[in-house]
């Protein structure tokens, strides 16, 4: 579907649910394409990128070039497969290239960390295995594969009559990237800022020290572009770009205010805190008990988050006891 004159999105789908796609764009160049993210690599996936590809009038063989926001699988999975049938060469930021080995090949360590993480983090024995290895299955829709170019931020990447410009947005990845086209004056986000649900920031492992922080600066950064639409990785494209970071950090100053009510006059651990706070505000609010296993880890990475960015502003403090780490409002 060609969206604006010269860049088509192609709606991929994501296994394991019926309703939900990721976004993939191509932008017409001269000597050849661009492609932006790239889905999962399942069959389903892979078939209606090509499908839609063709249906846009392109083969594999007429992209050149492919930028992957992030590595997180449904952007990156099939990018192996792309960068073999088209020759096209894939970009990605510098940060990302050291998680796909972590992650996607030797992964046994990383699960091993995890595990220990959570436990520190006061996630009961009895549910560790099962929250540990919720993201293990996702292992198998990603053919790893490493980048041509680095990129650091700051980069013009010239397609046909588009020039962009690569943001380094670090927050919901540590290497996460938008591309900014200033003559026409669009964003493409990937995870960075979505429509309809505000992008999962979790501190874990990988994270990089303070996430939530990085994300709200990352969103300053990009909050006073002038953009006419946004074109993210997930749901519709959208204009209004300032309200949506508006609502994005109200969301995340209405969360620190839970967190901190939940932690004014007792000691807890992330479980615990994150089993006090309401999640899913987008679908009127979910308990944690109703969570699945890999939305519990997700809730338990994201209040983590949160509790470090109290703890960088003073408003949080924490404590060791028994390997369980503590948290509480301090005062
Ligand atoms: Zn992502
Ligand atoms: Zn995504």
């Amino acid at each position: 579907m060609e969206v604006i004159r010269g860049v088509h999105q192609i709606r991929i789908p994501i296994p394991e649910t019926s309703l939900e796609y990721i976004n993939a764009y191509v932008v017409e160049g001269d000597e050849g394409n661009l492609l932006i993210d790239t889905g999962w690599n399942t069959p389903a996936a892979f078939d209606a990128l090509k499908q839609q590809l063709k249906e846009s009038g392109f083969g594999f063989k007429d992209i050149n070039q492919i930028v992957v926001t992030h590595v997180h699988p449904d952007h990156y999975g099939l990018a192996g497969r792309i960068t073999q049938l088209s020759g096209a060469r894939l970009a990605l930021h510098e940060a990302e290239i050291n998680l796909i080995d972590s992650r996607y090949v030797n992964f046994e360590k990383l699960l091993q960390e995890m595990g220990e993480y959570l436990r520190r983090h006061g996630t009961p024995q009895k549910d560790l295995p099962t929250i540990q290895k919720a993201s293990l299955w996702v292992k198998e829709f990603v053919v790893p594969v490493l980048p041509e170019i680095i990129l650091k931020g700051g980069e013009e990447i010239s397609i046909g009559s588009f020039q962009f410009e690569v943001l380094w947005t670090p927050g919901h990845s540590l290497g996460h990237i938008c591309l900014y086209e200033p003559i026409r004056k669009l964003l493409f986000s990937g995870d960075h800022i979505l429509f309809e649900t505000t992008p999962h920031i979790g501190l874990h492992p990988q994270s990089g020290k303070n996430p939530l922080g990085d994300f709200i600066n990352s969103l300053k950064e990009v909050e006073n572009l002038e953009v006419n639409f946004v074109f993210p990785g997930h749901g519709p494209v959208f204009s209004g770009l300032k309200q949506k970071v508006w609502e994005i950090l109200y969301h995340h100053e209405q969360r620190k205010l839970a967190i901190t009510k939940a932690i004014r006059d007792e000691l807890k651990t992330a479980y615990q805190i994150a089993n006090e706070i309401p999640w899913m505000p987008e679908q009127g609010g979910v308990a944690f008990s109703d969570l699945s296993p890999w939305d519990k880890r997700l809730a338990v990475l994201e209040t983590l988050a949160h509790l470090e960015l109290l703890i960088t502003e003073g408003k949080a403090e924490t404590m060791v006891e028994n390997e369980r780490v503590f948290f509480w409002g301090g005062g």
